[in-house]
């Protein structure tokens, strides 16, 4: 792929606060007046898509945003699972019960803080609640420190059938200021054991701008990881937010800057498609055969809180601390801590701590910026048809926002639609912007993290 230039008075005007758009309107939104009886169950069967937060981590990253709790008490997770299975049996009513389970994602925290015999039991719960398609899609986030080979057994007897490997660079020097040491032996062993005991998709994690990456660092682990043949990548923007997470303040000397940054998301770009990867939306890349490439070609790429999916029109069910719900036209979180979390399923209540109800305008802009954020392109005629508006009317003011994007190069007006350029891609958050119907009259300083 030849490389895209960008000019520094591009970088300094385009490096803005800005929402990640994995849901619109942003979580920023959601209120706590937010009235769980909002939620009914629907009226006929749709495709369910669990997310399970499971929160404890060994150790505290330096770099992470998750919600997370960092304990060496390895006994919190049996007490957690008791209270998963309470929430799954009080949402079961919310749902149609011949809604099938098309789509299941572990994430944390550290899934794999878990013991064998809890994975399994897991797996054995969401069963036990909700019918499972047969071809359903299985993730769970891993990190190669705390996995065994009989976690993934486990994993495999549970019936998750995909991994996402937390890889995040191999440089030891950018491993120490994150606070996350693991050596290339042990993230190629936890490699082996998931390829060997029949996962069918294996995605690598990396973080770019991570403090003390250079080019030569960053290329070096680009290279590791492409040596042992993951079948994705997502490669994140490292998003500094010390305003939630003080302990990032640590490293902030440290922290390439916008330029570096950008060049590292170049070099990525540059690196993966020329190993055969099919760029995806912001931040992903796939073999061409991988599921989630042949998502892009079918157009049924979907954005939600995990990064893409390869789902769309799915109702998307949170469970444990902090995991975030999109059904039924609504968003709802549950709380962020442990305690106020079991207290409400001990007095038999969902523990949604706060929420919001889409209005028919947000269904409509979450259309559109899906489609910038997943398609690279809004096809006038076919939006139009899907949402019952004339796209072109209904946005004239978002359009005719656009010039001064057209004219630094990053989309293309078109007489059937809108293009999102290979230089626009660099700064998508930054197009999905100009659709954002709450932004203008928002501060967003110290709300959200950095585009670049
Ligand atoms: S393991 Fe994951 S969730 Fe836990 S501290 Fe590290 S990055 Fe955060």
């Amino acid at each position: 792929m030849s490389k895209i230039n960008v000019h520094l008075d591009q970088l300094k005007k385009y490096d803005q606060a800005g929402p990640r758009y994995t849901s619109y309107p942003p979580a920023t939104h959601f209120t706590e007046d937010f009235q769980v009886s909002n939620l009914k169950p629907p009226a006929s069967p749709a495709p369910l898509s669990l997310y399970f937060h499971l929160p404890f981590c060994s150790m505290q990253c330096l770099y992470c945003g998750c919600t997370n709790i960092v304990t060496g008490d390895s006994s919190k997770s049996a007490q957690y699972l008791s209270y998963l299975e309470k929430e799954l049996k009080l949402r079961a009513a919310l749902i149609h019960p011949d809604s099938e389970v098309v789509q299941i994602q572990l994430g944390g925290g550290t899934p794999t803080f878990f013991q064998p015999a809890e994975l399994k039991q897991l797996g054995e719960l969401i069963r036990q609640y909700f019918p499972v398609a047969e071809t359903v899609e299985a993730g769970v986030e891993i990190d190669p420190r705390s996995l065994t080979k009989d976690k993934v057994l486990a994993l495999r007897d549970a019936g998750f059938n995909r991994a996402s490997l937390g890889v995040q660079d191999t440089c030891g020097e950018v491993q120490k200021s994150i606070n996350r040491i693991q050596s290339l032996e042990l993230i190629s062993e936890a490699n082996e054991w998931l390829r060997d005991s029949g996962f069918d998709s294996v995605n690598f994690d990396l973080i770019y701008g991570l403090p003390k990456q250079s080019l030569k660092t960053f290329g070096n682990t680009l290279d590791d990881s492409l040596f042992l043949s993951p079948d994705r990548f997502a490669i994140y923007s490292y998003a500094h937010i010390p305003w939630v997470k003080p302990f990032q303040k640590s490293f902030e000397k440290d922290l390439p800057d916008p330029e570096l940054k950008m060049r590292l998301l170049q070099l990525t770009i540059e690196r993966l498609t020329d190993a055969g990867y099919v760029y995806i939306g912001m931040d992903h890349f796939a073999r061409p055969d991988d599921s989630m490439a042949q998502a892009l070609a079918k157009g049924t790429l979907q954005r939600n809180f995990q990064g893409y999916s390869t789902h769309k029109g799915v109702d998307l069910h949170g469970f444990g601390m902090s995991a975030i719900s999109h059904a039924g036209g609504c968003y709802f979180q549950n709380t962020k801590e442990l305690e106020p979390y079991y207290t409400a399923l001990n007095a038999g209540s969902l523990p949604i701590i706060r929420g919001y109800k889409m209005t028919a305008d947000d269904r409509i802009r979450y259309q559109a910026i899906m489609h910038i954020m997943c398609n690279l392109y809004i096809d006038y005629a076919t939006l139009s048809a899907e949402l019952g508006i004339d796209f072109t009317d209904y946005f004239k003011v978002d359009l005719a926002s656009l010039d001064d994007l057209e004219t630094d190069g990053l989309l293309q007006r078109e007489e059937a639609g809108l293009r999102v350029t290979p230089l626009g891609r660099l700064f998508i958050r930054i197009i999905a912007m100009r659709f954002d119907a709450y932004l203008q009259n928002e501060n967003r300083k110290g709300r959200y993290s950095q585009t670049v």
